[in-house]
């Protein structure tokens, strides 16, 4: 069994590459899949962490490997436009990496515009963000309905479409649990491509817990807007270390609110 953290992870694409997959990119997607051959696609949905992408596309990067990166302008843990995040994503592809979109769809479902228009908004913006055209998508968390619309663009490939990725099987980290799955029997006796969807943060946490990885996330985010704020905002004041405390007292939203009103004090 593979062990999620960055040795894990490392042992992982030995073993892809080991099994004579070659790491392809979604731009290359319909290139890669002509040609003969077994292809690996590595898709990261990065939904809450960019500093844990980067930390993957190092250890990549150390190994002469490329690999897509789908980020996100909704992710309820860190802002995309922000300098520190533009830093990243230029950092990203200056190791080699791909830049992607990923999508909440399900937060369009309140909105006044349809999940086309909001899809093309982002993928216009993320263009516009790193300076050429964004050629894949992935959906967070899509529902059967979401996926069952087919959603197109032209020259534009949803992971989700069944005709985009025909073929290609699929495998994901969900949760630090494959599914079910055992990742070295499936990559060892997959005869065609490979489609497999990780995620950083259950990677280059170090926690042994799923909860654990959830705080590592949130406490570097933290730190990363620190950084950006003792950079710019003289007021801050000095560098504060954070921690999370674990409470079951905190029941509900009224006792929060009765800790900001104290914090007010
Ligand atoms: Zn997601």
């Amino acid at each position: 069994m593979i062990a999620f953290s960055e040795p894990g992870y490392r042992s992982l694409l030995t073993l892809i590459q080991a099994t004579g997959f070659q790491f392809a990119l979604f731009s290359d997607l319909n290139y890669s899949l002509a040609e003969p051959g077994k292809r690996c696609f590595m898709r990261h949905d990065i939904d809450v962490s960019l500093d844990f992408a980067l930390q993957m596309a190092k250890l990549e990067h150390s190994m002469g490997i490329r690999t897509t990166y789908f980020v996100m302008f909704r992710s309820p843990l860190y802002n995309l436009l922000s300098r520190h995040s533009s830093r990243i994503l230029h950092e990203l592809r200056r190791l080699g990496h791909q830049i992607c979109l990923h999508f909440d769809a399900c937060d369009m479902a309140e909105a006044q515009h349809s999940i086309e228009h909001g899809l093309r908004f982002e993928l216009d913006a993320l263009a516009f963000l790193i300076g050429e055209k964004v050629t894949a998508f992935s959906l967070h968390q899509p529902t059967p309905a979401v996926i069952a619309q087919r959603i197109e663009f032209r020259d534009v490939i949803n992971t989700y479409h069944p005709e985009h990725l025909r073929g290609v099987h699929y495998l994901s980290d969900s949760n630090r649990d494959w599914r079910g799955k055992d990742p070295v029997h499936e990559i060892t006796e997959a005869e065609g491509s490979l489609q497999i969807l990780t995620h950083p943060l259950w990677w280059m946490s170090e926690s042994s817990q799923v909860e654990g990885c959830w705080d590592a996330a949130v406490l570097q985010n933290l730190y990363s807007a620190q950084e950006q704020l003792l950079a710019t905002e003289r007021a801050y004041g000095e560098r504060r270390r954070f921690e999370i405390r674990r409470t079951t007292s905190i029941a509900n939203a009224n006792d929060v609110g009765d800790v900001k009103s104290r914090m007010q004090d």
